[in-house]
């Protein structure tokens, strides 16, 4: 591991990411189709709200809200130019609500089309586009760079080495899973565990994991958890899961692992040696203040 104060404090205990953000936003009123990232300057107070929420939940790394802030997503909005201002912004709010005790997360989500020969993206032009991104995430402060819901291995190397060129001063990858027919874990691109951490550890990760994923119970992620750690070796492991599988209840997708649910899989977590504890999809900051005192009380 490089040094940085983030991985200095990872080395003496287990820390907390926090949860979902876009179900947050949805909650205080984003419409569908509407630019979450621009929430970050034009509806700050809220998203301050969401990320003190998760501060006051126990969470040590506060994440930015810019999963869909690459120029290649912001492109969508007629946004591709603020780029740069807007992972900026991000980062200086989650600054604001993290305060000295916390770390921001910058938040990096896949670019949105697949790299070439499946897609039309040359290495090259992704690695631009990361670089964009990356670049307002670290002049906002952020503490480490957070690569996450990947599903291409390289894809993962274009961003890691990318934030590691820029001077990063950490870097988190973090890959969606499902459980294939024959019960192991591959991402949606058929890579397994070990194939996919060994490459983002390769190309500069410090920290390496899952978040998310696709119908996975509980139960999954523990043994998903237990893989993980064996392919990671020495590098620390981050786990951010769902709030359990999904289900389809008309026409919206529902969470049903609750706040005492996630809690009691944490000692299994820490147990099978995952060193960084969040949460995905359906988890809410209830879901993390039980999931950090389960956290506190097994250290
Ligand atoms: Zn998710």
């Amino acid at each position: 591991m490089a040094s940085s104060r983030f991985l200095d404090e990872l080395r003496r205990r287990t820390l907390v990411c926090d949860g979902a953000m876009g179900t947050q936003l949805i909650a205080r009123g984003l419409a569908s189709g509407e630019c979450g990232v621009l929430w970050n300057v034009e509806r700050r107070e809220d998203v301050l709200a969401i990320h003190r929420a998760y501060r006051a939940a126990g969470c040590d790394l506060i994440t930015t809200n810019t999963f869909g802030g690459s120029p290649s997503a912001l492109a969508r909005h007629g946004l591709e130019e603020r780029a740069v201002e807007l992972n900026m912004a991000a980062a200086r709010l989650v600054a604001e609500a993290a305060g000295t005790w916390g770390f921001v997360l910058g938040d990096v989500g896949p670019f949105g089309d697949f790299l070439e020969p499946i897609g039309d993206t040359s290495v090259e032009q992704a690695r631009d586009i990361f670089r964009r991104q990356i670049k307002g995430l670290l002049l906002g402060g952020s503490a480490a760079i957070l690569v996450e819901t990947m599903s291409d291995p390289a894809e993962v190397e274009v961003a890691v080495s990318a934030a590691r060129e820029m001077g990063a001063p950490a870097v988190i990858a973090t890959y969606a899973f499902q459980k294939s027919a024959d019960e192991s874990f591959r991402t949606m691109m058929g890579n397994d565990v070990t194939d996919a951490l060994r490459r983002a550890i390769a190309a500069g990760a410090d920290v390496v994991g899952a978040n998310c994923g696709t119908s996975m119970t509980l139960e999954d992620y523990l043994a998903l958890a237990r893989d993980l750690v064996t392919a990671a070796g020495e590098v620390p492991v981050i786990l951010q899961p769902n709030a359990g599988s999904p289900r389809i209840e008309g026409e919206q997708t529902v969470y049903d692992a609750t706040p005492g649910d996630m809690a009691a899989l944490v000692p299994r977590l820490l147990e099978a040696g995952v060193r960084v504890i969040g949460g995905c999809c359906g988890t809410t900051p209830a879901h993390l203040k039980a999931m950090s005192a389960a956290v506190a009380a097994a250290a």
